[in-house]
């Protein structure tokens, strides 16, 4: 639900400090024996909107967006459902089913964000990234391993015997570029993950900020970081990784919707837009380069 502009009637959703239309602050003075209603907790300043719970007035600063994005003062809003996920449950749980659980229930029950807590400390959900990342890269690097490994003798077995194999120079190789593969995956493959992460929330961040969000970078970086459970399916191999990434988007819809308590439109703006507009750059940078190469090769 938004509300409207008192300069402009252009709608802004609780949270903004500022009109998205008109860019004028929405901390308005109340006129003193004015007519107009001010905030519950701030009496000097304009009431722009009422909480939907308990209808009190509430300024710009007091305003928040419940979990469906309705307007709140600030005091319905402390007493917001604030259910601890699994993963905060490390203590009492041990951390292997705290992480199966947390894994179990992004996965299945994404809507269940919305009643979840939002805080949590960096460390802890970069280190639930690392998690999933371990398994899926360990597998990963065994497939190419096994694959690479096994072919020089696939092909010496596959050769018709009145012409076996003349040339097994490169094959030769292969093997120890599996092994290379291996080790590579799983020794720098989890960190680089882990890393990707952090600048994807970064990215992400800067949108929600756009979109009206107020709470803090940790939250941003604790949805985003939850949403990487799909990744632990990589460890099924050849079909985990290929859903990975889609299933990963999906839940993080639901992740900055639920830990934001923002809308739809603009969860779905913080986690799909860095990664169109990435996709479109690489797309386009390849687009180029192959127009670069076309064109070269026309001129000869
Ligand atoms: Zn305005
Ligand atoms: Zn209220
Ligand atoms: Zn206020």
């Amino acid at each position: 639900m938004s509300i409207p502009c008192p300069y402009c009637q252009h709608p802004f959703s609780p949270g903004a400090q500022s009109c998205p239309g008109c860019g004028a602050s929405l901390l308005l003075e109340a006129v003193p024996g004015g007519t107009q209603p001010v905030c519950a907790v701030h009496p000097t300043l304009r009431g722009l909107g009422t909480c939907s719970r308990c209808g009190t007035f509430a300024c710009a600063r007091c305003l928040r967006a419940g979990p469906q994005g309705e307007a709140l003062c600030v005091r319905c809003h402390q007493l917001e459902p604030d259910a601890p996920m699994p993963w905060d449950q490390r203590e009492e749980l041990g951390t292997m089913r705290a992480f199966w659980r947390t894994l179990v229930q992004v996965l299945l029950r994404p809507g269940s964000f919305s009643q979840a807590r939002a805080e949590g400390r960096k460390r802890d959900s970069l280190l639930f990234v690392l998690l999933c990342a371990l398994p899926a890269f360990f597998v990963m690097g065994l497939i190419y391993m096994v694959f690479l490994v096994g072919t020089p003798s696939l092909m010496e077995a596959l050769a018709p015997p009145d012409r076996p194999l003349e040339d097994t120079s490169g094959l030769e190789m292969m093997p120890w570029m599996g092994v290379g593969m291996f080790v590579f995956f799983t020794l720098f493959g989890p960190p680089i993950f882990v890393a990707m992460t952090f600048v994807g929330a970064a990215l992400d961040h800067l949108v929600l900020r756009m979109g009206g969000v107020t709470r803090p970078f940790h939250v941003t970086l604790r949805a985003h970081s939850l949403s990487q459970a799909p990744w632990a399916l990589g460890v099924v191999p050849f079909i985990g990784a290929q859903v990975a990434p889609f299933w990963a988007l999906v839940a993080r819809v639901f992740a900055y919707r639920g830990l934001h308590r923002t809308t739809t439109g603009t969860a779905l703006a913080g986690a799909l837009l860095v990664p169109l507009a990435s996709c479109c750059l690489c797309g386009g940078g390849y687009m180029g380069l192959l127009f670069f190469i076309f064109s070269r090769a026309a001129q000869k």
